[in-house]
């Protein structure tokens, strides 16, 4: 017979994690859908109950967001600019409804390829905090996500926080998501970019991700270091080259064809940073 928990503190969550296996419940945006006319057969977790998980807080060093901030709480937070990937990324998962009841944690630990969370917070340097009944680690998102649908988690790990370095949260922010249809779309691909543009106009730091354009998205390392190198970010059309997507791995789907997401993605990346150059409101100065 099927056991269901809703436990009221972490303590009591990671006690029942440490003795049999759970499926977690947090919005069930993702996990009620995949179980499709299939009677639940798994032990619940649900996490609904865990009120300390439920915030966007600050510390010394990160901005903290509790595994059960969701995706509507994202949109309202007062957050600096480099986060504004994020928040325009949280408006594009699903409708108002799946905003309201989905978390940043659950897009994370489903690990979907097309994954609208991902590429922001890869562009933030994101952690995730994942404590058990023997403690706790942190370790970085692109640790954390190994393939389609496949975590670093243990069955005994909940993961309670995402949380950001304050130096990645520096600087100036866009996601583009590109979709068959403008809303309520599984992405096709989606960019992310962060730029930071020093006093002078010049590029002074960037970070660039793409999704679902591979089984895990991506930082581009490669590319980033040649415009940092470039600085004059508004020359971004010349530096970035079909080459820079050479590691991406698409698939052909019924949404479209890996060639497509591979020329789709130089796109986007280009918007990306074309938006988050305007965010800096220095644009002018670094265009080329
Ligand atoms: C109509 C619809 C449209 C959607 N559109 C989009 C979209 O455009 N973009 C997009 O990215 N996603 C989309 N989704 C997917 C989904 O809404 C998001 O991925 C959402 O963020 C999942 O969060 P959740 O809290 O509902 O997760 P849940 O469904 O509760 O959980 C998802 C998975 O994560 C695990 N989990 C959850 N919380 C934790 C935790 N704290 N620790 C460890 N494991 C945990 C669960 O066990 C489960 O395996 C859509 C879903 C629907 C139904």
């Amino acid at each position: 017979m099927m056991r269901y928990a809703k436990p009221k503190s972490i303590d009591e969550a990671l006690a029942l994690l440490a003795d049999g296996s759970w499926t977690l419940l947090a919005g069930g945006t993702d996990f009620y859908p995949a179980q499709g006319n299939r009677p639940i057969r798994d032990d619940i977790l649900d996490l609904n109950g865990l009120r300390e998980l439920r915030h966007i807080s600050q510390t010394e060093t990160h901005f903290v967001f509790g595994a059960r901030a969701t995706w509507t709480d994202i949109i309202r937070a007062d957050l600096p600019p480099a986060f504004d990937a994020l928040k325009l990324a949280a408006r594009e998962v699903g409708s108002i409804q799946i905003q309201n009841s989905g978390t940043v944690a659950g897009n994370l630990c489903n690990a979907s390829p097309a994954a609208d969370g991902v590429p922001p917070l890869l562009a933030l340097s994101a952690e995730v905090v994942l404590q058990s009944a023997d403690g706790e680690r942190v370790i970085g998102l692109s640790e954390f996500i190994l393939g389609n649908r496949r975590t670093a988690r243990s069955p005994g790990e909940l993961l309670t926080a995402v949380r950001v370095p304050r130096e990645a949260a520096a600087g100036t922010s866009h996601f583009v998501k590109l979709g068959a249809r403008r809303y309520l779309v599984i992405s096709i691909a989606m960019a992310a970019a962060r730029v930071v543009v020093d006093d002078a106009g010049q590029l002074a730091d960037v970070a660039v991700s793409v999704g679902a354009c591979s089984a895990v998205a991506t930082r581009l390392h490669a590319l980033e270091e040649r415009l940092r190198d470039a600085r004059a970010a508004g020359a971004a059309a010349h530096i970035v080259k079909a080459h820079d997507f050479a590691e991406l791995t698409p698939i052909d789907d019924v949404r479209g064809s890996a060639e497509y997401r591979r020329r789709a993605a130089r796109e986007i990346v280009l918007r990306a940073l074309d938006g988050a150059l305007a965010g800096s409101g220095r644009k002018e100065n670094v265009a080329a």
